[in-house]
């Protein structure tokens, strides 16, 4: 008899896994709390309505032989065009002239995903809401629709339930479990631009726009429909720009001409999207271990991490891959050596990307639109055309690649340490066409070696 897997969580992360399990000739179940959003028109739960893909969650989607199915519903961003306060556009490429991330929208990717789990024999349990893991015996409970509850075993159970895991709450009570949660400051609220009255895109569908103000943001990705999804990235509290001081619709219109006024021109909804849409928290979780007896967690049960390097459902999307890859390698019958494996090697990786995503949060709200950070970023691009496999930029090695993210944090360092030095020259903005590039490169690779 096949081994019963139980996939807690019918998000983007548990779906792919599905498929993953399934095609290993495993008996695949998905539960989720939610009713079968397939059939509903908008059912996002608060959280952004379209996302981006990039090299990592297109390589485990090419694995599962999914790749084609979730690219007709795409839109490649090639750079950040960034807005300043005069309504002033520039370019930012992302990286060489054909690398791109990809904005998708949530519910159609997670459509594709339960579709093709479904095709591939997974039985999904929508309305299924987990109140609680017992972890000794692998055993599920559930309270179902009408108020009845139901329990079931597994041999394994994955936890693919996101920040707020119920498989997680249940580990959390073994000994020696560790866990960190924190919420940042900021919060989100997605706002939305459409198409002009003739049916276009109001801007440019090709990059990712950034509003950058300092200690705020408002961003914007393209859709099929030629729509923008806005994200207004606020704290929650503080003396001067915060959603607490937002406190009426004129508040609202005041703060948008004051600091987003030409996107506050593409945006007749505001108003009312501001008043219907929830504001969200932003939160960062960090836990170990990730598994416990045949339990295991992944994605955002594993380590949920803030959207400013727009790398959560990917690194999520990475764990599939990389569990897959273990149990290709070790069998369906060694999960306790398949689950340990997957934490030790992981774990380093998730903990760099949770540090990059905090410290983009600063890149984009207010390094980008500083002009050094410019010429820090010309002179980026120039080492990685003159050498394009000895320097990678960290951006690079993070959105286009699938190296390591330790690998790629402890890379970043040091670079950032020689660019660092390389920016103290008050003449840098004249100068940085005729650098000895060859030394600035020599800086890394002596940094690698001691
Ligand atoms: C504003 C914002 C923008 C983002 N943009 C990007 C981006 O551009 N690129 C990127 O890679 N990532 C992005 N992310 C991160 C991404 O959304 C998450 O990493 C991803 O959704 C994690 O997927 P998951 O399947 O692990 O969890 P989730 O998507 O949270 O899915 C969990 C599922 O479990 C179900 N569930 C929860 N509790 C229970 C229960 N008790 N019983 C049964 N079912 C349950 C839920 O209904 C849900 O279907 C963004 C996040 C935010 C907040």
């Amino acid at each position: 008899m096949s081994q019963h897997i139980s996939i807690l969580g019918a998000g983007l992360i548990g779906s792919l896994m599905g498929v993953y399990l399934k095609k290993r000739g495993l008996d695949v179940h998905i539960y989720d709390k939610r009713a079968d959003w397939r059939t509903q028109v908008s059912n996002t739960e608060g959280r952004s309505i379209n996302m981006a893909i990039s090299h990592r969650g297109w390589k485990a989607l090419e694995k599962a032989g999914l790749k084609e199915k979730v690219e007709a519903h795409t839109i490649p961003m090639y750079g950040r065009r960034i807005h300043d306060e005069h309504g002033t556009t520039y370019f930012q490429p992302y990286g060489k002239q054909n690398e791109a991330i990809y904005s998708i929208s949530r519910n159609i990717l997670n459509s594709v995903l339960l579709d093709e789990a479904e095709k591939a024999g997974v039985e999904m349990h929508f309305e299924h809401k987990v109140e609680h893991v017992d972890v000794a015996e692998n055993k599920v409970y559930f309270s179902i629709p009408d108020g009845k509850a139901k329990a079931g075993e597994s041999s394994v159970i994955i936890g693919a339930d996101g920040a707020y895991s119920s498989l997680r709450s249940a580990m959390q009570k073994q000994m020696r479990f560790n866990y960190r949660q924190e919420y940042i400051s900021h919060g989100y609220k997605e706002l939305s631009i459409p198409p002009t009255t003739d049916g276009a895109y109001a801007m440019d569908p090709n990059a990712l726009h950034i509003w950058p103000r300092g200690n705020f943001m408002l961003i914007a990705l393209p859709n099929k429909d030629k729509s923008f999804t806005c994200t207004l990235f606020l704290p929650f509290e503080d003396e001067k720009v915060s959603f607490d001081k937002l406190r009426d619709k004129q508040d609202v219109e005041v703060f948008f001409k004051t600091y987003f006024n030409d996107a506050y021109q593409l945006m007749p909804t505001l108003l009312t999207d501001f008043c219907n849409n929830q504001t969200s928290a932003l939160i960062n979780i960090e836990c170990y271990p990730w598994t416990v007896n045949h339990c295991l967690l992944i994605g955002d049960a594993a380590h949920a991490i803030v959207p400013f390097y727009g790398q959560g459902m990917n690194s999520g999307f990475e764990d599939c891959f990389i569990l897959d890859g273990l149990i290709e390698k070790y069998g369906t019958f060694s999960w306790d050596l398949v689950f340990e494996k997957f934490q030790k090697n992981r774990k380093p990786d998730t903990d760099a990307i949770c540090k990059l995503a905090m410290d983009n949060f600063r890149e984009m709200c207010d390094r980008v639109a500083d002009p050094r950070f410019l010429i820090r970023k010309k002179i980026e691009a120039k080492l990685h055309e003159l050498f394009p496999y000895e320097w990678v930029p960290l951006y690079s090695m993070v959105t286009f690649t699938d190296i390591k993210y330790s690998e790629a944090y402890a890379v970043g360092k040091l670079q950032e340490a020689v660019l660092d030095k390389v920016m103290r020259d008050p003449f840098i903005a004249q100068k940085w066409e005729n650098l000895d590039y060859h030394a600035i490169l020599d800086n890394v690779e002596t940094s690698k070696a001691v």
